[in-house]
């Protein structure tokens, strides 16, 4: 099973949940399980995290009214499966995010930053497991297609502009007339 070493840094800092949380995001990476991860702290301005895939390495940043979401632990170990780490799937920051979300339902927890979803923060968890189908159904498009994030944009474009009536009738002012009529 993956494992992971804390850097003497985070270790005088990380909180009993950051743990939990690094362990339940390292033990889905099977990949990475013959040595373990290393855990640091960053302060860099305007990120959660950094990732040295050569060195199989992630710097998280920790905030002190919020915890590091599993996305965000997700999207940094995302980095060392990709060049220059283990090259196991494509490189680049959309990338990470597509395969990240497509993973596992528990990295669903915060919005992704690269992969543009048409909704703020607050309402992603109504979408989160549908955008997450859609990276899915991405990953697999890409055996046979080069342009799969066109397709997945196009796909999320769809979505995010035609929900289901259900969803629209939950939206719409009551002083409407019902989008779906319901057979009496
Ligand atoms: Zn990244």
């Amino acid at each position: 099973m993956a494992g992971f070493v804390l850097t003497r840094a985070m270790g005088a800092v990380a909180t009993p949940e950051l743990i939990v949380r690094l362990k339940r995001s390292v033990a889905l990476f099977p990949e990475l399980a013959d040595s373990p991860v290393t855990v640091g702290v960053t302060n860099a301005r305007g990120l959660d995290g950094l990732a040295y895939p050569q060195e199989r390495l992630i710097r998280l940043k920790l905030h002190r009214h919020k915890p590091v979401t599993h996305f965000t632990i997700g999207h940094e170990l995302t980095h060392l499966v990709q060049t220059p780490g283990l090259g196991l799937i494509p490189s680049g920051e959309v990338q990470c995010d597509i395969w990240t979300l497509a993973r596992h339902p528990l990295f669903l927890d915060e919005k992704p930053c690269y992969l543009t979803v048409n909704c703020d923060g607050r309402a992603w968890h109504r979408h989160a497991h549908a955008v997450r189908r859609l990276c899915q159904l991405a990953v697999t498009e890409r055996q046979h297609n080069r342009r799969y994030i066109v397709w997945l944009r196009a796909q999320l474009n769809l979505y995010f502009n035609h929900p289901k009536p259900t969803q629209i009738s939950l939206l719409d002012d009551q002083q409407h007339t019902p989008l779906v009529t319901l057979p009496t």
